[in-house]
């Protein structure tokens, strides 16, 4: 069986820039043959929507439409708009997060909460929100994938309250997995990535030294790219991977097998 995508509707969120997770998994979703709905973090002068409308153009999106996950009113705007054109869900990608700098350094027991609720809500919550939304519309054997790190399960330096949102972003997507399973065959699975140099990234202190460290110790002696990320998720996408749910799937050069 090849990896064959024509035919499905792919919902991605989280593109910021050329750098970003979800521009490399738009781009494979997109060559194995789906149609795409991206959505844009809105700022008021409208930036975002015009430098991520012109990076996506190529890809030719059939929807393209202003999502901040805070605003529970823009994502069922989202929702209601999927339901009349698309009519039925086949992919959604949760590729999103985001904490406050000054959470993203130094002493972990100095976040503060409204930090704590900020990190929980945005790279969390969504994941749970978009889930539910998404629910009356997801195919037979539709995807859900979101992204995660490391940071999960070990202290990794800087990380602090993004580590304690990944573990429950994972928690999250065992117990959506459970839920979503029984009816319509919808899985959902995570991809914890390695580190690789992004707009989000960039905030959180000493990212270079990780990098650099994945370098050295991983298996394969690198980082990974977001293309690999994009291949890894066109295939939890695809029918190709229609007995795995609920599941963290590494894409790290191997990294986190070691004991360094
Ligand atoms: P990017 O900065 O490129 O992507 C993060 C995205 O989240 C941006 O598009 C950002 O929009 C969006 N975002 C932030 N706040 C909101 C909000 N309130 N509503 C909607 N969107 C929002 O970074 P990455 O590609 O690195 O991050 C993508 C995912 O991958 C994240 O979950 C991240 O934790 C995860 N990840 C990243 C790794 C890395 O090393 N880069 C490693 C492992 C996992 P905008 O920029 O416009 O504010």
């Amino acid at each position: 069986m090849l990896l064959d995508l024509n035919g499905k509707n792919a919902l991605v969120t989280g593109i910021a820039n050329n750098r970003s997770i979800a521009w490399g998994i738009a781009q494979q979703l997109h060559q194995a043959g789906a149609n795409l709905g991206i959505t844009y973090l809105p700022d008021e002068k409208g930036r975002f929507e015009a430098k991520v409308r012109e990076l996506t153009a190529p890809l030719s999106p059939s929807l393209f439409l202003p999502m901040d996950v805070q605003d529970p009113a823009q994502m069922e705007a989202v929702f209601q708009t999927l339901a009349s054109q698309w009519h039925q869900l086949d992919i959604l990608i949760h590729c999103l997060a985001f904490a406050n700098k000054a959470d993203l350094v130094g002493d972990f027991s100095n976040t503060t909460a409204e930090g704590f609720r900020t990190a929980m809500d945005i790279s969390t919550y969504s994941l749970t929100s978009l889930c539910r939304l998404a629910k009356p519309l997801f195919s037979e054997g539709a995807s859900v994938i979101t992204l995660t790190y490391l940071g999960a399960e070990r202290a990794v330096p800087n990380y602090n309250i993004m580590g304690l949102a990944k573990a429950a972003l994972e928690a999250s997507v065992r117990y959506l997995a459970a839920e979503l399973g029984p009816e319509k065959q919808v899985r959902v699975n995570a991809i914890s990535a390695g580190p690789i140099r992004t707009l989000a990234s960039s905030a959180v202190g000493g990212i270079l030294q990780m990098i650099h460290h994945v370098e050295e110790k991983a298996p394969l002696r690198r980082t990974v790219t977001q293309q690999e990320v994009g291949n890894t998720a066109a295939f939890l996408a695809s029918p190709l991977a229609s007995g795995i749910s609920g599941q963290v799937l590494y894409v790290d050069g191997g990294y986190c097998i070691t004991g360094l």
